[in-house]
């Protein structure tokens, strides 16, 4: 039997592709999206699906527990991704985007379970500085395991934000005011994104915080 990523490609070819004729003969002769989005690798987040953007308007950089290191002159793809959207493709918006039931910030909250997989160990200790401030303001006797992972999801996507206005070339844009970073968190099971809102330090409601600009329901 076909496999079923290679069923959808001849599905692609013959039924999707002509639709959108007119938008792929554009995007053949370059991109300019609006924005990166730097995600988690896990198979259930649909980066197209759920903010409803068409081919060519999201620069996508995936990694398992949507990481970005640190700044320095030898990282790697990240870091290289980064300064392409940011020099060359001139993108307005940074999205980094965790999700709920992660398992990298599992991992990195329990790192002795993964301590037989060396690389993947070495990549999540990028976030173990999020479990550590959890941990200081949740105590160590936590008794709702799933918030005190929602907490750790919500603070690795504040840590890594941290980490992405360290790289001069963002932080450059940002203080020029041509660059607005975002931290949010998609929730599988509601369907919701969570947006940071920077001044609270909280995570609302995508629709709450664009309440102002919300496009009308017909
Ligand atoms: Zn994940």
């Amino acid at each position: 039997m076909m496999p079923s990523f290679a069923a959808g490609v001849i599905k692609f070819q013959r039924d999707v592709f002509p639709e959108k004729k007119a938008l792929f003969e554009k995007l053949s002769q370059g991109q300019a999206p609006e924005a990166l989005f730097i995600t988690c690798s896990d198979s259930r987040i649909e980066t197209g699906m759920i903010t409803q953007t068409d081919p060519g308007e999201l620069f996508v950089c995936r990694n398992p527990g949507n990481i970005v290191p640190p700044y320095k002159i030898d990282a790697g793809g990240v870091t290289a991704s980064i300064e392409f959207a940011v020099e060359v493709l001139n993108v307005q918006h940074i999205i980094i985007c965790g999700h709920t039931d992660c398992g990298a910030v599992q991992g990195a909250e329990h790192p002795e379970a993964v301590a037989h997989l060396h690389h993947v160990s070495e990549w999540l200790s990028f976030a173990s500085e999020a479990v550590r401030r959890v941990r200081a303001k949740d105590g160590d006797a936590v008794e709702d395991k799933e918030v005190h992972l929602k907490h750790i999801t919500q603070e690795n996507v504040v840590l890594q934000l941290e980490n992405l206005a360290g790289h001069p070339a963002v932080k450059r844009r940002m203080d020029d005011g041509t660059l607005q970073i975002h931290g949010w968190v998609y929730d599988i099971a509601l369907g919701q994104v969570f947006v940071l809102d920077q001044d609270e330090k909280t995570f609302i409601p995508i629709e709450v915080k664009y309440a102002d600009r919300l496009p009308s329901a017909d």
